[in-house]
């Protein structure tokens, strides 16, 4: 979600809520507009409008790049001083004189000597730079360097590729949104540059939806509904990685149970793998090569160990420890272990960019035969537990990748018959081509949130070749003979931690009952109401239901006001009425209320609702 860089912030550091600005690092990745559709293309021009804007405003200012974003574009600059809200203003006056005059956008090329002296003579050292370094991968490669292509509107010329719309005029309404500092090419050891984000939209009410979206995913930030809920917090010491508080690991306990609970139903085992291995192991299943720059690696004793960033591979093992028969197929292994995987740290972020993380993963080892019938099961599996949180699965089925291990054979089979399982199951879903991990074609799970905002959580990946083949796996068929099973790889929270971080900005921390780190607070109204409250609670506790009791000082109107922002579902009112008759005031979160329930009765009914797992 929070992909956004922010450093040092002349305007206050509110992060960019819905933008996805990943780090930027080489020259063709700097030479990427981000316009890959018309609208993508609208806010690129804006980009350089606005950057004709500032180039007026501030003489002197070098650029950085200025792509188009997820719902909007941001264009670097270094400039003397740090950006004041009157300088978006004045930016804001500019840019609609700009596009008020309807310029024509007009690309330009000039041999690249021509070009590299062009941003010289103009003092741009940073599109020098990119110039620079498209010249030596020129050299590297033995290719010829390519003509610099600029695009000019009015007096302003920038290093492009393009595309653009036609004119200035073709922009549609827009706002300029906020500041932030961004190392030149992602680097810290490189210039901080002052970001400014901004957004456009075909049509006003487009715009305006827009910024209540924002607006609405800025008050349900889990970041910001984490400190408020005394669910989990964040610190330097360990980043990307979440220290969990009481209430908040209850939520993440609950979650996991849930998942139990389903996985013992459909015959699941529960393992438990190191989570530091050795680098052969890593070799062996392919990740050494293909994905080695996200683990962390350890020395010890001349050995290099990892902490595991999956725990694939590792299930093998237990596979292995003992000869398979086809009966005993599928053997389904969960594994709820700690991951470890090295992202960048400047695109951590809160929940949903994290180095630390757990997911609800499975190994299903199982006969090609039991493929269909197995996939049918998991969306299956998958429908159900969406249900518990009321979000509705969306699938994506991602095909092979130009970077994959096995055989392209074992590739075509495996996607026919996840194909075949998907089709018969009559669920909708959308291919992307390409899409696979590196070892398997997958069925991808997308929820769309309250907000309308689209998160992958969920994956079942069919492979043929990285455990099975790699690990040499063989089950005994019917007639005697080896054979090779197949391994499903599956997840259906996907991480936990950004199952939550999505869960919590879904339902703006008011929980279903089922899920509530507290389910009750039981407010006595005054002091000789406190042994009852504690009597009641042990009655709901007994039935299993989460607890407190409000032993404050505050009069009764503030005991409701504070239980009501943590947003617990229920608040047991006792007064002198309720106390001699053995019965409860119950107010819900929705300030509905209900006179004289009994205590026992209150305590079966919570019970039953909680048990139901659904959204009230
Ligand atoms: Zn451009
Ligand atoms: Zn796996």
């Amino acid at each position: 979600m929070v992909e956004a860089k922010v450093g040092g912030d002349a305007i206050g550091a509110e992060q960019e809520d819905l933008f996805e600005a990943p780090e930027r690092g080489s020259a063709d990745e700097l030479l990427d507009a981000g316009a890959h559709s018309d609208l993508d293309a609208m806010r690129h021009s804006a980009a350089h409008v606005m950057a004709e804007a500032v180039m007026d405003l501030f003489p002197g200012t070098r650029l950085g790049i200025g792509p188009a974003i997820a719902d909007g574009f941001y264009y670097d600059f270094q400039l003397p001083r740090p950006l004041t809200p009157d300088d978006l203003a004045a930016v804001h006056v500019r840019m609609a004189e700009s596009i008020k005059a309807d310029h024509p956008f007009v690309r330009r090329e000039l041999p690249p000597a021509e070009g590299r002296a062009f941003f010289a003579g103009r003092d741009q050292p940073f599109k020098v730079e990119i110039l620079d370094d498209l010249a030596a991968k020129a050299a590297a490669d033995g290719s010829p360097m390519p003509p610099t292509s600029v695009y000019e509107h009015g007096s302003f010329v920038d290093l492009c590729k393009g595309p653009h719309v036609a004119s200035t005029g073709a922009i549609g309404p827009f706002k300029l949104l906020s500041v932030a500092g961004a190392y030149w090419r992602g680097d810290e050891k490189r210039p901080m540059l002052q970001r400014i984000y901004g957004t456009v939209w075909p049509t006003q009410e487009e715009l305006e939806r827009f910024l209540w979206r924002r607006e609405e995913a800025r008050k349900r930030d889990h970041r910001r509904l984490g400190v408020q809920l005394d669910l989990y917090s964040f610190h330097d010491v360990s980043p990307g990685a979440a220290f969990w508080h009481p209430k908040g690991w209850t939520l993440y306990r609950t979650l996991e149970n849930a998942m139990r609970e389903l996985q013992a139903r459909r015959g699941y085992q529960e393992i438990y793998t190191p989570p530091l291995v050795a680098r052969k192991l890593w070799e062996q299943s392919g990740h050494w090569d293909l994905y080695r720059e996200h683990m962390f690696l350890f020395e010890s004793e001349g050995q290099t160990f990892s902490l595991k960033p999956m725990n694939c591979p590792e299930s093998t093992y237990v596979y292995r420890s003992r000869v398979r028969s086809y009966r005993d197929l599928p053997l389904r292994l969960a594994e709820y272990g700690k991951l470890h995987r090295n992202e960048l740290s400047g695109t951590l972020s809160g929940l949903t960019r994290v180095r630390h993380f757990v997911t609800d993963d499975a190994h299903i080892y199982l006969r090609p035969d039991q493929i269909g019938s197995e996939i049918e099961a998991l969306l299956g599996e998958v429908r159900e537990s969406y249900s518990w949180v009321g979000l509705s699965p969306k699938l994506t089925f991602g095909t092979r990748p130009d970077k994959a291990l096995g055989d392209p054979a074992l590739w075509e089979r495996a996607e026919g018959l996840i194909r075949e399982a998907l089709d018969r199951s009559g669920a909708e879903y959308r291919v992307k081509p390409k899409d696979g991990a590196f070892y398997a074609p997958k069925i991808d799970i997308q929820v769309e949130d309250a907000l309308g905002r689209e998160w992958q959580t969920a994956t079942i990946q069919v492979d043929l070749v990285m455990l099975p083949e790699r690990f040499d796996l063989w089950y005994i068929d019917e007639h005697g003979q080896q054979q090779r099973p197949v391994a499903i790889h599956r997840a259906i929270y996907g991480s936990l931690e950004r199952f939550i971080g999505v869960i919590t900005e879904h339902f703006a921390g008011a929980f279903p009952l089922w899920l509530a780190p507290v389910q009750a607070v039981i407010i006595p109204i005054a002091d000789r109401h406190a042994d009852a409250a504690d009597e009641l609670a042990g009655v709901l506790r007994e039935r299993g239901l989460r607890v407190e009791v409000d032993h404050s000082d505050n009069r009764m109107q503030n005991k409701i006001r504070l239980a009501q922002e943590q947003k617990v579902p229920y608040m047991p009112v006792l007064g002198d009425r309720e106390v001699e008759a053995r019965v409860a005031a119950v107010r819900k979160r929705s300030g509905e209320q209900e006179q004289g329930v009994g205590w026992d009765d209150l305590a079966a009914r919570l019970a039953a609702e909680a048990a139901e797992r659904r959204v009230d």
